[in-house]
């Protein structure tokens, strides 16, 4: 793994420019951080619009990208009405939101991350929270809870799978006023939490957990995704023809509603995967990191084609499968999303 800190740099920096500073590491490593995914914060004290010494938490906004970052994309919020919180029982996710606005200390900032609270609740002034690849290798399994304790033994927290809100916060908070001496926090099905006194503390824990997460996987056997030789028929301008014709008739059926622009995309990578006998199951088994659900939702539509070129037939096959993928999102809406605080669903990629 390539890091991304220099000392150097990092030593004229304090505050706010030094928690910019650590959040771009962080997002430059695509093992770490996909575009709009994780959240980083850290906790000072400042003065306020009368000039009285504030404790605060300045927290990135939802929604930005960690690679690029800049100083305005982070929301100053009074840590003190944050942390009373503490002592609540239960918060719907429209309380929260509505709470964090009230501590809000600069009107117009961003609109703070839905994962504000659990950095509020950890006591350390830096924290940084990834869905990194290699952890999520881990989370993502039948058996995670073993083998957490296999790689990191009992100074890292374990925290069972809950949607991103007050609960999920507040079983880190509770964790750690437990357990005082831990290193880090894993999120079941989720990702990492670290935390550190400086920013190089908090992202080098990130580096170290990651870490042996993957010399762990490795030594076990595991290996990253193998590259397979294309089975995808025709030539690419042969290629290139049907998918006009389904692209014609997807944007009818996508676009009942409201217009839809397609990109139609051939890149290697994607030509492998579908080169895979497996590429259906796969595409089926759920996102690895929650960094994908921000931009694809939870499944795609995994379209079967029939063989002919005839148009009446691709148009017949996209519309059925169209509908077919409307109706399980409708019914994996009302099962899963609509419940404030549903449980992981438990799958294992196919072998
Ligand atoms: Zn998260």
């Amino acid at each position: 793994m390539r890091r991304y800190w220099s000392d150097r740099e990092a030593a004229r920096l304090e505050g706010l420019d030094a928690l910019v500073y650590a959040t771009r590491a962080i997002g430059q490593d695509p093992e770490l951080v996909l575009w709009g995914g994780g959240n980083s914060s850290a906790k000072v004290t400042m003065k306020d619009h009368l000039g009285r010494a504030t404790r605060v938490l300045w927290m990135k906004g939802s929604g930005s990208d960690m690679r690029n970052i800049a100083a305005k994309q982070f929301t100053p919020l009074r840590l003190d009405e944050l942390g009373a919180l503490m002592d609540r029982e239960a918060m719907s996710d429209e309380e929260m939101v509505a709470y964090q606005t009230k501590c809000t200390m600069e009107p117009g900032a961003p609109k703070p991350s839905i994962e504000t609270l659990l950095h509020a609740f950890i006591p350390a002034p830096h924290v940084y929270h990834t869905h990194a690849d290699w952890i999520c290798a881990l989370t993502d399994t039948s058996d995670s809870q073993k083998m957490i304790r296999q790689v990191y033994g009992e100074d890292v927290g374990l925290i069972p799978y809950l949607r991103p809100g007050f609960t999920l916060a507040k079983l880190v908070g509770e964790a750690i006023r437990k357990q005082p001496g831990l290193r880090a926090i894993v999120l079941d099905k989720h990702g990492l939490v670290t935390w550190g006194d400086t920013p190089k503390a908090a992202y080098q824990e990130t580096i170290r957990m990651v870490q042996e997460a993957r010399r762990f996987i490795l030594h076990k056997g595991g290996r990253p995704g193998r590259v397979r030789t294309l089975r995808v028929p025709g030539t690419p301008r042969e290629r290139r023809e049907r998918a006009a014709a389904v692209m014609v008739a997807l944007r009818g059926a996508i676009g009942r509603d409201e217009r839809m622009l397609l990109l139609h995309e051939e890149a290697a990578e994607v030509l492998r995967f579908l080169s895979d006998p497996r590429a259906k199951a796969l595409s089926q088994v759920g996102p690895f990191t929650p960094d994908h659900i921000l931009h694809t939702k939870a499944l795609p539509l995994f379209l079967e084609l029939p063989k002919t070129d005839a148009l009446e037939a691709i148009d017949q096959a996209v519309r059925k499968g169209v509908e077919q993928y409307r109706q399980a999102y409708a019914r994996y809406f009302e099962r899963d999303l609509a419940k404030p605080e549903a449980a992981a669903p438990q799958r294992e990629p196919p072998r």
